[in-house]
């Protein structure tokens, strides 16, 4: 950080905030990525599903990138990991990535408390890929489907009951059990060729472990089914893992028009279900998936679970099991 900056801030402030800032200042790095966002006149607030729901400056890019540099606490989690400001800022910044920083797991027990509530075991079973159904897989409901549709197109999948969150929801809220979580997943994945899951957010975590991960989309094989349908594209899925042609093209090879939202691919409109959001503030969760579904004018598909009960919609691998 310019240290003319960090002079001329610390000069004009009380000792309270100058406290509060020696706490901050050393998580933030060189913290040049959030002053950029505080100085700035928020230029990506238009794509900022959060602010969208919650109609609160506070919770507005910049402005809940300068509360957080001055301490304030509850701005650092009114955010999804949607990079959609990364996706239309010049400077390809993502608030998102500044904040979690900054998180220091308060919260944590509600993730906990969910997981309990979602987690379910699973009959284990010997294979050469690992599937890795993600927590939000269970949650759902998609795994039933997905077990029957890998069965019935012969893939040789393990599974295992040992994992069921790849940890990504304590590493986006700042509790340090993201570590063993990662872990217990990189020991887990090495006793296999390769891991898939129908999670793009597990996919991604796996793959920043060094894992060797595809999205089920992968292993899936178009079937003639034919109509119009329109396709959503999960956040993490087209920004992430750069997936926006394959799904579609799928699509196409099953014989579907697709009909494109208002946003979609890298421009899509996250469904408010992403990261830890939905957890701690369930009715701002739920306004964004409404007002992304109100742009949709057929069926909607997408590739990923967290989308499919936001939005009510079809996974891909559902539409193929109606016709296998
Ligand atoms: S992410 Fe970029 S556009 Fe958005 S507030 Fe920060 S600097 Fe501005
Ligand atoms: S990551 Fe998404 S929710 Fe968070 S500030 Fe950026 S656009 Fe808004």
């Amino acid at each position: 950080m310019n240290p003319r900056f960090l002079m001329r801030v610390l000069e004009r402030t009380d000792l309270k905030t100058k406290l509060r800032l020696a706490k901050v200042i050393p998580k933030l790095g060189s913290g040049e990525e959030i002053v950029k966002c505080m100085l700035c006149p928020n230029m990506c607030l238009f794509s900022c599903p959060v602010f969208d729901a919650e109609r609160r400056l506070t919770v507005s890019p910049s402005v809940k990138s300068r509360i957080a540099y001055f301490g304030g606490e509850e701005a650092i989690y009114h955010c999804l990991p949607c990079n959609a400001c990364k996706e239309n800022c010049k400077m390809g910044i993502s608030v998102n990535e500044n904040l979690r920083r900054l998180r220091n797991g308060k919260y944590a027990d509600k993730i906990d408390s969910w997981l309990s509530k979602i987690s379910k075991r699973v009959e284990e079973r010997e294979g050469r890929i690992l599937y890795f159904p993600g927590c939000r897989t269970f949650e759902s409901g998609l795994i039933k489907s997905t077990l029957d549709y890998l069965e019935k197109i012969g893939i040789d999948f393990a599974l295992s009951s040992e994992i069921v969150c790849c940890g990504m929801p304590y590493y986006e809220i700042g509790d340090k059990r993201y570590e063993e979580h990662f872990s217990n997943l990189k020991k887990l994945a090495s006793r296999y060729d390769a891991v898939i899951s129908n999670c793009p957010h597990c996919v991604f975590v796996m793959r920043e472990l060094g894992i060797r991960a595809e999205h089920t989309l992968s292993l899936m094989k178009p079937l003639k089914i034919g109509g119009s349908i329109s396709y959503h594209d999960p956040c993490v899925m087209a920004r992430n893992l750069g997936l926006v042609e394959e799904p579609r093209n799928f699509l196409r090879a099953c014989g579907f028009e697709i009909i494109e939202p208002a946003f979609s691919a890298k421009q899509t409109s996250c469904c408010g279900y992403g990261g830890f959001y939905r957890i701690l503030y369930p009715e701002y969760a739920d306004k964004i998936a409404e007002r992304r579904r109100r742009q949709f004018e057929a069926e909607i598909a997408t590739s990923c679970p967290s989308c499919k009960k936001a939005l009510k919609a079809k996974d891909i691998v559902e539409l193929l099991l109606e016709v296998l």
